[in-house]
């Protein structure tokens, strides 16, 4: 076998088991256990500075943390479309925006994951797609604004000859994996979703957003605020990751009650 062959053969067998250990790793008790703790941080993060419902202030009550390939939690934001007069301005955008331009020379975020309280909107997931983000795990279902990672992937080639094949995956390329998303198996995220739709029931008008503004959302994320506060490490691995979360939340906000 030639030199050249030999290099290329074990050159894809290293991609290959790079890209099955980031999969594994997924699916890992360790991984459920940082997604639990990442995800309790961005709701507490959103409770921090709740807007309530008459205030146009900051903006929506959305918020996101990004964690790094070393699983810490490196950067925050909340949307803020009313501070900035800027409708760009949802969680996502100023999470991976703010981290990428404090970082010179960083330009893309492979292995890097996104939790965001409400799954993400057509322009956060266009960006995660361009970013070469990993994984994006969210919080509650946007039932206006939601699936637009599926939406991306659609192959409409399959049923129309002049449809579209799904949007390039820049994670692929960059991280040897699939771009995915994936809804927190919290049971806030539930208690959330089930919440918005009776809510929706009564007024069809209301548009999730509007929800995330109410004495019963906040309730929510209340109890999933004093579950970060409680938490018990299952894996002391995780317990720098344990120790970023809780730095979002104001130590007296917790102690007190007083959100
Ligand atoms: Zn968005």
């Amino acid at each position: 076998m030639k030199a050249v062959t030999r290099l290329f053969l074990v050159s894809m067998v290293l991609v290959l088991l790079s890209t099955s250990a980031i999969t594994a790793n997924a699916h890992t008790p360790q991984q459920l256990e940082r997604d639990r703790i990442c995800m309790l941080a961005a709701y507490s993060l959103v409770l921090s500075d709740w807007q309530e419902s008459n205030q146009k202030i900051r903006g929506y009550n959305i918020g996101s943390v990004l964690v790094s390939p070393e699983n810490r939690i490196v950067c925050h934001a909340r949307d803020s479309v009313y501070e900035t007069q800027n409708n760009t301005q949802h969680s996502a955008v100023r999470l991976m925006t703010q981290y990428l331009a404090a970082n010179k020379g960083l330009s893309i975020l492979p292995d890097y994951t996104i939790y965001t309280t409400l799954e993400p909107c057509a322009m956060c997931t266009g960006m995660m797609f361009f970013t070469g983000v990993s994984r994006v795990v969210y919080g509650q279902k946007d039932l206006c604004c939601g699936g637009a990672v599926g939406r991306l992937k659609l192959n409409s080639k399959k049923w129309n000859k002049s449809g579209y094949t799904p949007y390039p995956d820049l994670s692929t390329r960059y991280a040897h994996k699939e771009f995915g998303a994936a809804k927190s198996d919290l049971p806030y995220c539930e208690e959330l979703e089930q919440a918005c739709a009776q809510a929706m029931r009564r007024l069809p008008t209301l548009r999730t957003t509007d929800f995330l503004k109410s004495s019963e959302a906040k309730k929510i994320y209340e109890e999933a605020a004093h579950e970060l506060w409680n938490y018990k490490l299952e894996y002391p691995e995780n317990s720098k990751l344990l120790e970023d979360a809780r730095k979002l939340v104001p130590r007296e906000m917790m102690i007190d009650g007083n959100f």
